[in-house]
């Protein structure tokens, strides 16, 4: 029954145990709306909706948050560039309300392609300013918060152990911090928690507050719905490993100085996709989205194999060719399932075995390797087709729904199919085979059985 998680805060592997006894509080940091997700962010949505899975099968029921940033934040984590949102605007003639409004579409419908669950909730940061405002009046009150230019910064210096989660010195944060443009800050570490709305600047997006005109700092947002919603420490907090240094620290912060307690008891990150050894980068041409691969005739579903193929916490180096590879893969799963038939009973042991894998630490590839193992065990069909299904709900693969459509056969292939038991009766071995030929074109795979013909057509 236990699950075991690598927490970054602990730097080990530990039992988890949650606050409540059949509930956890999942919270995961969401994606900014002004640009289709890249397929690094999606790998993030994917590694957290398993780990959500995980939880459910295991019997708890599971309250999962998510913020959408939709204010504009800045182009860099240093509160410094040009305003995200503010960009896609100027290059789009669209007003920021507008632009977040269809990044949200576009990313629900990743997460609907992708087979991820939604989660619990949804919080735009737009609709928690009110809150986000007296979070950081706390914050100004408690002396936490210091003015400068262009905006209200947190002293890092008064939290004694800023910089545990990342397990660095000050110094090294400081050494790590990207060059400033603001020389008025106490500590290369500090970070804007309101920023001012410069007077020369008309802005899409700002509000009143105690210290005028602007808008939250990007950080402010997930310590507050998080608090919101889960309360003041929860369970599970996950992000990429990017957050590791900056904005976790920082929502950890600004949530230590407010309640006095640990935000989450458990953070989880996943390491990043890589594309062909190298970063993904726009410039370069290497940002990936959904859509590019779709493109280029590969599934969604393929691309979450890909990643259930690798362990969270490594990075996952993408090619086409290693998708080509997850594509086939999931095909020859389908290929071997699809006529295991009705589930009846199950495979106990090779599925406490897959849990077992997916609750150490999320072992995505040990559980796909289970997988397999039911697929080449001795077990009667239906007794696979039962514990694939149930795996499933943890994997996410849709496996039973491909299955089923691989034997919908067009209605073009089986006319074919009818020719070709025809040619086969009448022992026109030629016909058949061209026949055959034809079908293979379509997509459809024919074996001859003591049965007749059995056809497939796998679809992802
Ligand atoms: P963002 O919208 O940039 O805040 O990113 C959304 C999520 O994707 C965050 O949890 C990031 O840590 C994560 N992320 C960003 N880039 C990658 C990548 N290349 N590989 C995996 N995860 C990523
Ligand atoms: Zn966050």
């Amino acid at each position: 029954m236990s699950i075991f998680l690598y927490n970054s805060l602990s730097k080990q592997k530990e039992e988890f145990k949650p606050i409540k006894k059949k509930q956890v509080g999942l919270y995961t940091c969401g994606p900014t709306v002004y640009n289709h997700p890249h397929i690094g962010n999606l790998m993030a949505y994917v590694v957290w909706d398993v780990l959500k899975r995980i939880l459910i099968a295991r019997g708890y029921k599971v309250k999962h948050i998510m913020n959408i940033t939709d204010v504009g934040h800045l182009t860099s984590d240093a509160d410094e560039g040009e305003d995200k949102l503010a960009k896609a605007s100027r290059e789009t003639g669209q007003n920021a309300w507008q632009i977040a409004e269809f990044f949200i579409k576009v990313f629900r419908n990743n997460l609907a392609s992708l087979n991820i669950d939604e989660p619990t909730k949804f919080l735009r940061a737009t609709e928690t300013i009110k809150e986000q405002i007296a979070f950081a009046r706390i914050l100004d009150e408690k002396g936490y918060l210091y003015k400068t230019a262009d905006g209200m910064y947190f002293d890092t210096s008064k939290i004694a152990d800023y910089g545990k989660l990342a397990n660095l010195s000050k110094v090294e944060l400081q050494e790590g911090a990207r060059v400033e443009k603001n020389q008025e800050k106490k500590n290369l570490t500090d970070f804007a928690v309101w920023k001012f709305t410069p007077e020369d600047i008309s802005r899409d997006m700002d509000w009143e507050s105690p210290w005028g005109l602007g808008f939250p700092g990007w950080h402010l947002e997930c310590s507050v719905m998080s608090r919101l919603e889960l309360g003041d420490t929860f369970d599970i907090h996950t992000g990429g490993i990017d957050h590791l240094t900056v904005h976790h620290p920082n929502e950890m912060a600004q949530s230590e100085a407010v309640t006095g307690k640990l935000q989450a008891n458990y953070w989880l990150h996943n390491d990043f996709i890589k594309f062909e050894g190298g970063k993904m980068a726009k410039s370069q041409g290497t940002l990936i989205t959904l859509e590019n691969i779709r493109e280029k005739g590969f599934s969604p579903l393929a691309f979450r194999f890909l990643i259930l193929q690798n362990h969270y916490r490594n990075s996952l180096n993408f090619s086409f060719d290693s998708l080509q590879a997850a594509q086939n893969g999931l095909k020859a799963i389908i290929r071997e399932i699809a006529f295991y038939g009705k589930p009846k009973g199950g495979c106990q042991e090779l599925e406490e075995e897959f849990y077992q894998a997916i609750g150490d630490d999320l072992n995505t590839p040990k559980g796909l390797a289970i997988l397999q193992k039911i697929i080449d065990s001795e077990n009667k069909p239906g007794a696979k087709m039962a514990s694939i299904l149930n795996i499933d709900e943890v994997l996410g693969l849709r496996l039973g729904t491909l299955a089923k459509n691989a034997l919908d056969i067009s209605s073009d292939a089986k006319i074919i199919l009818e020719e070709r038991a025809k040619a086969r009766d009448s022992q026109d071995w030629v016909r058949s085979d061209k026949l055959r030929d034809k079908l293979i074109a379509l997509g459809v795979e024919v074996q001859d059985t003591t049965d007749g013909q059995k056809a497939i057509q796998v679809t992802l």
